[in-house]
C-alpha cells in the first residue's frame, strides 16, 4: 500500500516558477479542535472557508502533508473548467448538466474573486479552451460534446486542420471546438491566492502529514507525524490519499498523471507557433494529451497515466518529450525546465466521493482529473452539509461512486482498461 501522504519524486513546476513562501510551521503536541481539514487543495480550503463563514466560533484546523503550491494542488495543468468535463456531459439529461453548470460557475466566480483581492499577480485569465481530435475515436467524441454544447446553448466554434494550425500552429489534429467557459491559471499561484484570502481565525498547519486516523466516543484523532489532533468534525479533503486513512477504498483509486514545461521560448519559436499566444487545449479522448501555451511563452504538455505510483522521472520525460515533438516537429529536440507528476482521485463511473461517511467524518474527493473548480464547489457544499444548511442534492446532480473490486481485480482491470483505450485512442497520444 501506498503511504497515506504524498511524496513526489520531482518539485511542481508552476511553484518553482514563484517566489519563495515561507511555510506555516507544522502541528506539534496535542492540539484540539471544532473541525480539522485534511488537505489544503482546493476542495479543503473551500470547505474550511465555508465552515468558518458558517461557525465564526469554530476552532478551524487545516493540516497539509505539503506546502501550499507545491503540494497536488499546484500540479494541475490549470484549466479551471466552468462547465461540464467532455466525458461528463450528457446531452441526454440536460436539466442536471445545467444546474451543474451553473453551480461550478459560482465556484469559479469566487476563485477568481479571490486571486482579485489577493492582489498578487496571478496568471489568470478566461480565454477558454480548444478540445482537438487526431483520429477516428477522437472525432467521434468531440462530436458527442459538440452535440451537447448545442443542446446545452453554449456557445462554440469549430475549427478545422487549417484554422488550429493557424490558431495554435500545430497539424496534429484533424478538427476542433473551442468554448469559452474555461479559465487558464498558473495553478501553484492560484491556490496560494486562495489560501492569502482564509480568515487569520483559521489556522493551518504545512509540512503535516496525516498518518492515521482513530475515534474515542464523539472525539476523532488524527496523528500526524509531530503530534495529534482531536476534533468532533473531522474533513477529509485529501484526495485519494484518504483510502491510506481508511475511507473509501472500495470507491476510490489513485491514477498519477504527468506534466511538463518548456523554459521561456525565443520569440522566433514563438511567431512560428500560431497566432494565439494564450491557449489550453484539452484531448477528446480520455487518456489524451492536454497542451497549454502561457502566456508567458512556455508549451506545456500534460500527459501518461500509471496506477497507484509514479513512474521513473527518465520514462515520464521520454513519453512527454515524444508527445510535444509529435505535435510541434520544429520543436524536436526542446527541453523541457520542468517535468513532474501528480495524484488523481479517480471513481469507476467519474461520481465524486461526497458526504458523511461515519457520524462526524466527512470526505469529498475523485474529482477525477477535473477538480479545481468542482473541488472548490463540492467542499462548499461539504460544509453546508455537515453544519446543517440545506444544499443542492449532490448524489442527484454528480452521482455517487461505484463499487470497485479489490487488489489484485483492481489493478488487472485498470491496466486491462487503460491498454484497450490506450490502443483505441493511439493517435491522440
Ligand atoms: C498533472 C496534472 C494535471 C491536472 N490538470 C488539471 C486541470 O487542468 N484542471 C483540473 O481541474 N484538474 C486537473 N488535475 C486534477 C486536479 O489536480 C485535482 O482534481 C484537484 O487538485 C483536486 O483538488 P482537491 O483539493 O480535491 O485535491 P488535491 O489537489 O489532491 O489536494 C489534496 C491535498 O491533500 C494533501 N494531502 C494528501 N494526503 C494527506 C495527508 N495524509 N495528510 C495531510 N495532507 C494530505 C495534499 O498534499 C494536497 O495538498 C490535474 C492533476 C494532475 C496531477
Amino acid at each position: 500500500m501506498r503511504q497515506a501522504f504524498p511524496n513526489y519524486q520531482l518539485k511542481s513546476g508552476w511553484n518553482a516558477l514563484l517566489p519563495d513562501r515561507q511555510a506555516q510551521p507544522a502541528l506539534q503536541g496535542k492540539q484540539m479542535a471544532d473541525v480539522v481539514v485534511i488537505g489544503a487543495g482546493f476542495t479543503g480550503l473551500a470547505c474550511a472557508r465555508r465552515w468558518q463563514e458558517l461557525a465564526p466560533n469554530a476552532r478551524v484546523v487545516v493540516i497539509d502533508a505539503s506546502e501550499i503550491g507545491e503540494g497536488n494542488p499546484g500540479r494541475n495543468s490549470g484549466f479551471l473548467l466552468e462547465i461540464a468535463l467532455a466525458e461528463d456531459a450528457n446531452p441526454a439529461n440536460m436539466q442536471r448538466m445545467l444546474t451543474c453548470n451553473s453551480l461550478t460557475q459560482t465556484a469559479m466566480q469566487s476563485i477568481a474573486k479571490d486571486v482579485v483581492a489577493s492582489g498578487a499577480a496571478v496568471d489568470l485569465e478566461r480565454v477558454g479552451t480548444y478540445r482537438a481530435a487526431a483520429s477516428s475515436a477522437g472525432l467521434k467524441s468531440l462530436s458527442h460534446y459538440k452535440q451537447f454544447l448545442e443542446e446545452a446553448g453554449l456557445p462554440y466554434r469549430s475549427l478545422d486542420q487549417a484554422q488550429l494550425r493557424t490558431e495554435l500552429g500545430t497539424d496534429f489534429y484533424q478538427a476542433g471546438l473551442y468554448s469559452p467557459h474555461c479559465y487558464l491559471a498558473q495553478p501553484a499561484a492560484v491556490i496560494r491566492a486562495i489560501y492569502s484570502q482564509l480568515p487569520d481565525s483559521i489556522s493551518v498547519f504545512e509540512n503535516t502529514p496525516a498518518l492515521k486516523l482513530s475515534k474515542t466516543g464523539d472525539q476523532w484523532t488524527v496523528t500526524t507525524d509531530q503530534g495529534e489532533i482531536s476534533c468532533s468534525k473531522l474533513v477529509l479533503a485529501n484526495n485519494s490519499f484518504a483510502r491510506e486513512l481508511g475511507v473509501s477504498r472500495a470507491r476510490m483509486a489513485a491514477v498519477y498523471t504527468y506534466a511538463g514545461l518548456t523554459p521561456r521560448l525565443d520569440q522566433d519559436v514563438l511567431d512560428s507557433l500560431g497566432s494565439v499566444t494564450n491557449w489550453g487545449l484539452l484531448p477528446s479522448h480520455r487518456l489524451g494529451s492536454t497542451l497549454r501555451r502561457t502566456a508567458d511563452g512556455r508549451l506545456l504538455v500534460r500527459s501518461a497515466h500509471s496506477y497507484e505510483g509514479e513512474l521513473a522521472t527518465s520514462k515520464v520525460t521520454a513519453l512527454l518529450q515524444d508527445r510535444l515533438w509529435r505535435r510541434f516537429p520544429s520543436l524536436k529536440g526542446q527541453d523541457f525546465e520542468h517535468v513532474w507528476g501528480g495524484a488523481v482521485g479517480i471513481t469507476l463511473n467519474g461520481a465524486p466521493v461526497w458526504g458523511e461517511q461515519q457520524p462526524g467524518l466527512f470526505i469529498s474527493g475523485g474529482c477525477n482529473g477535473g477538480g479545481t473548480v468542482k473541488g472548490t464547489l463540492l467542499g462548499k457544499l461539504l460544509a453546508e452539509s455537515a453544519l446543517g444548511h440545506s444544499v443542492p442534492d449532490v448524489t442527484g446532480l454528480f452521482g455517487s461512486p461505484s463499487w470497485m473490486p479489490p487488489e489484485p481485480l483492481r489493478r488487472i482491470g485498470f491496466h486491462a482498461n487503460a491498454a484497450l483505450e490506450s490502443w483505441q485512442g493511439r493517435q491522440e497520444l
